[in-house]
């Protein structure tokens, strides 16, 4: 963004360039967060988001789409091409409207639907329970790990044949192995389930080699644009082969749950940024990246083993890396995260399996590679960022998160305002700025 000289400038312009500052001098390890190109991002500025195109491709209700119908179908057989599909719909607003439109498209009110549960690393619209639409407008069941912090896929498959699923989602946000999608494919077949693979956190793995594909099993795959694809906000949902086999109608039940069923007017500055995105994934540059990333949370584990830091699972076989703290008290996730943002790192608190604490406040942390890849660290860098990593940890370990509520909310909170300070913290903090900034936003 350029420089805001102008003083009467609204004060958001202000905040974004905090923001920008923010981003440039900190290490970023939320593995659902990227950075994506110059061109993705400067697309979605253009004037494409000034137009209606209610609708699809030649099917339009608004006039004047003549382009934007030219963008649309430029998308959908980029992504065709990349993925090998024969259908793409590249309208859903994000993930979690785009799986919302998989579900009302494939089931009815009150049908029964499988997913991993939240807790062992799935996602909210897979069938969490109360607070969801996918838990409160079907029948959600939702299966979990074995002792090594694998899906159990025996347990899937017992669940499936007691239930009888109509849909079988495969797919995960905190989970650091591959998944198996034949196993999931030959249990959905079994129980004459569909099976959606949402491979939103690992799209970019797959299209790099880095993790199977879930084309020749799924039916449906939905994968969100903006994690490790590197597109803009936005999300895809593309019918497979073998999804038209099964049912003829798959790609018009999807369409028409997206748009008229579940929303309006496409982002059309989204849909070309989409473009743009599948345009650079299709780059040998792009199964670099893909690589680098699997590289670096390799050497990134190693380095927090090195440092004595216990790992959910013992390690990563993909972006992702849990660590597991409850050796230092249940709940001390909370705390770490909070201290390694004062420290410059940020990522998120996690829950592990078996969680011993709660959801809020739970016993692990979150971190992945692509945000780092992108901008071009390499193992070298994985191995300080580990060290501080440890050096946070060891430098607040010892302080025991109270059990009770009350008491647990006033020591967060006096917790949070005297780390601000602190100067072990700042210490570091000055350390990952100085690493940090050499590292532009986004390289190829
Ligand atoms: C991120 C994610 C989503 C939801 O995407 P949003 O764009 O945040 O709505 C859905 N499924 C999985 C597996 C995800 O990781």
């Amino acid at each position: 963004m350029k420089k805001n000289t102008n003083k009467n400038k609204d004060l958001i312009f202000n905040l974004i360039q905090k923001e920008e500052q923010r981003q440039k001098e900190m290490i970023g390890l939320i593995p659902s967060e990227n950075q994506s190109s110059d061109d993705v991002r400067s697309v979605l500025s253009s004037c494409l988001s000034s137009k209606y195109a209610e609708g699809y491709p030649k099917r339009r209700y608004y006039e004047g789409n003549q382009m934007i119908d030219e963008i649309e179908i430029e998308a959908q057989e980029r992504l065709k091409k990349l993925f090998d599909v024969p259908y793409v719909n590249v309208q859903p607003y994000s993930g979690s409207p785009a799986n919302s439109a998989v579900e009302f498209a494939l089931l009815e009110e009150g049908d029964t639907m499988m997913g991993l549960a939240l807790s062992s690393g799935g996602h909210l619209t897979h069938g969490h329970p109360k607070v969801t639409f996918s838990g409160r407008y079907f029948n959600p069941v939702q299966y979990g790990l074995d002792k090594n912090a694998r899906i159990d896929y025996e347990e899937v498959r017992q669940l499936a044949l007691k239930h009888k699923p109509k849909l079988i989602v495969a797919g995960t946000t905190a989970y650091p192995f591959t998944l198996d999608f034949k196993k999931f494919a030959e249990i959905a077949d079994e129980v004459g389930a569909y099976l959606l693979a949402d491979i939103s956190h690992i799209t970019g793995l797959v299209v790099a080699g880095e993790h199977p594909s879930p084309v020749p099993y799924a039916h449906v795959v939905m994968s969100t644009t903006h994690k490790t694809f590197r597109g803009p906000r936005g999300a895809m949902i593309l019918v497979t082969q073998r999804g038209l086999e099964k049912d003829a109608d798959l790609a018009d039940k999807i369409d028409k749950a997206v748009f008229p069923a579940l929303q309006g007017g496409p982002h059309n500055e989204t849909t070309a940024a989409i473009a743009i995105a599948a345009g650079e994934a299709m780059k040998p540059e792009f199964k670099a990246y893909g690589k680098q990333i699997r590289k670096n949370a390799d050497a990134l584990a190693a380095a927090l083993q090195q440092e004595g830091l216990k790992l959910v699972g013992d390690g990563t076989e993909n972006h992702l890396i849990l660590i597991d703290l409850t050796t230092f008290g249940d709940g001390f996730g909370t705390q770490v995260a909070f201290a390694m943002d004062v420290a410059g790192i940020y990522a998120n608190r996690n829950t592990i399996p078996n969680e011993p604490c709660s959801p809020f406040y739970p016993s692990g942390i979150r971190i992945g590679t692509p945000l780092v890849t992108t901008r071009g660290m390499k193992e070298a860098e994985m191995t300080k960022i580990a060290q501080w990593i440890a050096r946070v940890v060891d430098h607040i370990k010892g302080e025991q998160l109270p059990a009770e509520k009350t008491a647990r909310r006033l020591f967060l909170k006096e917790f949070k305002k005297r780390i601000v300070k602190d100067e072990v913290l700042l210490k570091i903090r000055a350390e990952v700025k100085e690493v940090a900034s050499k590292f532009p936003l986004f390289t190829w």
